[in-house]
């Protein structure tokens, strides 16, 4: 009889489908690095499919300094590295090789040309079938332990076993998606901290004297009379509140920044027209573009993206602390995380 046959753990197991998990795959794929994918859900992507309401703004045409300029700090320092390694160019270049087509907006957005997501999702999906790339759907992993020679992933019926492991479980907006906060979770049973989780690009609560658009305002937040941030955009006004990319990123700004509840005058103008929030709340969690907070930068290294506690562990993404402004910057930091881990992986085995 033959002896029993050696279970050989996977090289790399990506926990996590969505937009870097999907990137970390196609690139570990193409250097010939064994992967495989566990997701959550029943299929790949499904936040990147609701980006941009269905577009997929995927990146925007800027030098790698500019984006971080406009990521701003505490952000930009530890992007700097993933992002100058895969800057906007490159992250182009990929979808092209991906055989995505795409179209470039007047301010330097980027969407695939037949502005659908879903022909995003499918370039990554066939990519990672023609590599036979496996792919777990349905597989919510529940705890990753370090073990002596690598990992171990706990799922409810199996357990699967690792050399290392990259968690891309995203944020904990539109939890629908997947991304309930699981690799949050992990990394502070692993020793890591996490920086409090909140929303990010959402609009405000307040009361508005009409429903209304502005085409093209200017959003500012002002703290003791002092403008600390400004932005040029859309900016609506709902029943609720305010919405709209200019506030988005105005709020942004505020639950960066002001952590201790500081208060700050939300300026609105548009033409003569003016009109002055005091400190209003932001929307839920819940229905934010990104999440600010997350696996604390100081516990990952920028240069590979491993932690800094547990040797062979990497993060890419949004259960990072790590957002940027709406215009296509967040998948873009979650696609360079996402390669630069794999990167560092291979320059490891
Ligand atoms: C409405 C909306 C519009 C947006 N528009 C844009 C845009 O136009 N441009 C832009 O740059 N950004 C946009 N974003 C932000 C962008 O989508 C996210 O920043 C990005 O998807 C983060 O990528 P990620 O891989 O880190 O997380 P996600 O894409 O959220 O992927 C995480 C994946 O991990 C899986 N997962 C979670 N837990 C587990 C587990 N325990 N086991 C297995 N799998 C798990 C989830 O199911 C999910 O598939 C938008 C976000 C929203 C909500």
């Amino acid at each position: 009889m033959n002896a029993p046959a050696q279970f050989r753990p996977v090289p790399l197991a990506i926990v996590g489908g969505g937009a870097a998990g999907m990137f970390a795959a196609v690139v570990a794929a193409g250097r010939g690095l064994g992967c495989l994918v566990v997701e959550r859900k029943a299929r790949l992507g499904a936040k990147v499919l609701m980006t941009a309401n269905g577009r997929c703004n995927f990146t925007k045409d800027l030098p790698a300094e500019r984006m971080l300029d406009d990521l701003g700090e505490p952000v930009a320092s530890f992007v700097r590295p993933a992002l100058t390694a895969c800057p906007p160019a490159r992250i182009l270049g990929g979808f092209h090789a991906l055989g995505v087509r795409t179209k470039r907006m007047a301010d330097g957005r980027l969407f695939p040309a037949s502005e659908k997501a879903a022909d995003i999702v499918h370039a990554f999906g066939d990519r990672l079938r023609d590599r036979e790339v496996p792919l777990l759907f349905n597989t919510p992993v529940t705890g990753i332990a370090a073990t002596p020679k690598g990992f171990l992933l706990s799922t409810k019926s199996f357990t699967l076993s690792a050399r290392k492991v990259l968690v891309a479980t995203g944020g904990l907006s539109f939890p629908k998606t997947g991304s309930v906060g699981d690799g949050q979770n992990f990394a502070r049973d692993l020793g890591h901290r996490i920086e409090p989780c909140r929303a990010g690009l959402v609009g405000f609560e307040a009361h508005v004297p009409r429903v209304a658009r502005f085409e093209e305002a200017a959003a500012r937040v002002r703290v003791d009379g002092a403008v600390v941030c400004d932005y040029r955009g859309e900016v609506e006004f709902e029943r609720w509140g305010v919405t709209g990319a200019a506030v988005y990123n105005c709020q942004r700004w505020v639950a960066r920044h002001l952590t201790k509840g500081e208060r700050f005058t939300l300026e609105l103008q548009q033409g003569h027209e003016r009109l002055n929030l005091e400190s209003p709340t932001a929307r839920p969690l819940k229905e934010a573009i990104v999440t600010i907070g997350g696996v604390a930068r100081a516990d990952v290294d920028p240069e590979t993206m491993m932690s800094r506690k547990v040797p062979g562990l990497y993060f890419a993404g949004e259960v990072l602390d790590i957002d940027g402004p709406t215009g296509g910057y967040n998948l873009s930091i979650a696609f360079a995380t996402a390669r630069l881990a794999v990167a560092s992986i291979l320059k490891t085995l």
